[in-house]
C-alpha cells in the first residue's frame, strides 16, 4: 500500500466554508481543442467546495484510504520542520500545487527512496526539478487544461485594471474620496493598443481570443507557431523574439512555462526594449522575471504597471520587492485556484491517481516526465533542467510576515 503526501494552502482564517456564495458550478465538458475534462471513475466531492485547502484534501481521502493507502495532507512545506521532509522517506506520490508549491528539489527527492511520481494539482510543474525527476525515473503530472481559462480571465481582469488605473481609484472610494482627476491622470483605453503574448498555448490563445473584441492590435511568440487559420482569424502579428515583441507592444503578457530557457527572461537588458509606459502582466511564473529589475521599471516609469498573480518563492517573504513597488496589480497566486478550477483540477488528479494505482497510462497529454525523458505535455512546452534554485527561500514568509 502506497503513502500519499499531498502539500495543500491553509484553510480560510475564518475557517473551512460551511457555505458558499453560488449554488451551482456551469457544466463544461469539453475545452476548445476537443480534449475532456477530467474523468475519473468517481468523486467524492461536492463539485464547488473548497478543495485546494488542507481540509478540502483535494476531496481524496475516501478514494484512497478505502484502497487501503495512508494519505497525508499537509500545509508545512518549508524550513527546518517542515512535515513534507519528515513524511519524505516512505511516500510513493506527492501532490502539490503552484499556489502553495512544495518545491521538489534534487535534495528532497534524495530524501524520497520509494518515490514514483510527483503530481501537480493544477498546470505548471517547474516546483519540481525535472532534470533529477529524469534522472531518478520519476513521473511527473499535471493536469493539463485545468485552469488555463481561469488564468486566461485573469489576464484580461489584470490588462483592464492596469490600462485603466482601477486599483488606484477603488482605494481613494474605499479613503472617502472623490478624486476624479487623481483617478484618471493614469487611466488611459485599451481599443487601439498593441497587445502580444509571449506563447500562445491553452492560456495565450485563450488571451488572444478574448482579448480580440477590445479592437486591439494582437501579438504573439511562441517556440511553436499557430496554424495559419487561427493566426488569420485573429489577425496576428508572429515574433521571433521578446525584443521585437516588446519593441512594438502597449501590453506584454507572459503565458510560458517557467524552466531553463525562460527562467528570468524579462530582465534589466530586456526590458530596455519594451516601449516606455508599456504593461506587464505575468501570470505564468514569478522567476520568468528578475523581480529587481521589474521594481526598478516601475520606479523609472519605463514600465508603467505590472500586475500577476506569481511570484519567487511562493510564499514570498513580507519583504519582496512585488510587494512594495509602485504601480502594481499584484494577488497572491489565486487565478487558477477559483472554485471552478478546483473542481477540474481535484478530479484530474484522482484521474491520474486512478490510473497509476490500476496500471493504466495516464494521459499523455497529463505528462510531464515519464521514463527518464520530457513526456507529453513536457515534451511540448518544456526544456530539460532546473528551475528550482533558491526556492529555500520561501522559508522566510514565516519568519518575516505577521
Ligand atoms: P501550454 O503548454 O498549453 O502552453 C505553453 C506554451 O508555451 C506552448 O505553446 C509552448 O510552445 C510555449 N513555450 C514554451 N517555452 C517557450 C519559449 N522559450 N518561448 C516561447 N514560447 C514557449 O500551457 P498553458 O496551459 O498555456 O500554461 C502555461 C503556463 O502558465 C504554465 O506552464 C504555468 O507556468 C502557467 N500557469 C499559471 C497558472 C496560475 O494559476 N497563475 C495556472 C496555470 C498555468
Amino acid at each position: 500500500m502506497a503513502k500519499i503526501v499531498c502539500v495543500l494552502y491553509d484553510d480560510p482564517v475564518t475557517g473551512y466554508p460551511k457555505t458558499y456564495a453560488r449554488d451551482d458550478l456551469p457544466k463544461i465538458e469539453r475545452y476548445p481543442d476537443g480534449q475532456t475534462l477530467p474523468t475519473p471513475k468517481g468523486i467524492d466531492f461536492t463539485p464547488g467546495s473548497l478543495l485546494g485547502s488542507v481540509s478540502g484534501e483535494l476531496g481524496l481521502r475516501k478514494y484512497l484510504e478505502s484502497a487501503g493507502h495512508q494519505l497525508v495532507v499537509t500545509s508545512s512545506k518549508d524550513g527546518a520542520d517542515s512535515q513534507l521532509d519528515k513524511e519524505l522517506h516512505d511516500a510513493e506520490i506527492v501532490i502539490s500545487q503552484p499556489f502553495w508549491p512544495a518545491y521538489m528539489t534534487a535534495e528532497r527527492i534524495a530524501k524520497a527512496p520509494k518515490l514514483k511520481m510527483i503530481v501537480t494539482a493544477g498546470i505548471g510543474s517547474d516546483h519540481t526539478d525535472l532534470q533529477a525527476a529524469m534522472e531518478r525515473g520519476i513521473t511527473v503530472a499535471e493536469v493539463t487544461y485545468c485552469n488555463s481559462h481561469s488564468v486566461a480571465e485573469h489576464v484580461v481582469m489584470m490588462t483592464l485594471a492596469l490600462v485603466r488605473n482601477y486599483l488606484p481609484s477603488y482605494d481613494w472610494v474605499r479613503k472617502g474620496g472623490w478624486n476624479i482627476a487623481d483617478c484618471v491622470a493614469r487611466s488611459y483605453d485599451l481599443e487601439g493598443m498593441n497587445v502580444g503574448t509571449v506563447a500562445a498555448g491553452r492560456i495565450g490563445l485563450r488571451v488572444l481570443r478574448l482579448l480580440k473584441p477590445f479592437d486591439v492590435k494582437l501579438h504573439y511568440m511562441d517556440r511553436h507557431r499557430l496554424p495559419e487559420a487561427v493566426e488569420r482569424e485573429l489577425n496576428l502579428t508572429h515574433h521571433t523574439s521578446l525584443e521585437s515583441l516588446s519593441k512594438v507592444c502597449d501590453v506584454v503578457t507572459l503565458n510560458c512555462p517557467l524552466h531553463p530557457e525562460t527562467e528570468h527572461m524579462v530582465n534589466a537588458q530586456s526590458l530596455k526594449n519594451f516601449k516606455r509606459g508599456a504593461y506587464l502582466i505575468n501570470t505564468a511564473r514569478g522567476k520568468l522575471c528578475d523581480a529587481n529589475a521589474i521594481a526598478a521599471a516601475l520606479e523609472s516609469g519605463q514600465l508603467a504597471g505590472y500586475a500577476g498573480d506569481v511570484w519567487f518563492p511562493q510564499p514570498p517573504a513580507a519583504d519582496h520587492p512585488w510587494r512594495h513597488m509602485p504601480h502594481h496589480g499584484m494577488t497572491p497566486h489565486i487565478s487558477g485556484t477559483s472554485l471552478s478550477a478546483q473542481t477540474r483540477y481535484a478530479a484530474g488528479t484522482r484521474e491520474i491517481l486512478e490510473c497509476y494505482f490500476e496500471n493504466r497510462p495516464i494521459r499523455n497529454e497529463y505528462l510531464v516526465v515519464k521514463g527518464g525523458q520530457l513526456a507529453g505535455v513536457g515534451a511540448h512546452s518544456y526544456s530539460a533542467g532546473n528551475a528550482t534554485g533558491g526556492s529555500e527561500d520561501a522559508a522566510r514568509f514565516k519568519a518575516t510576515s505577521k
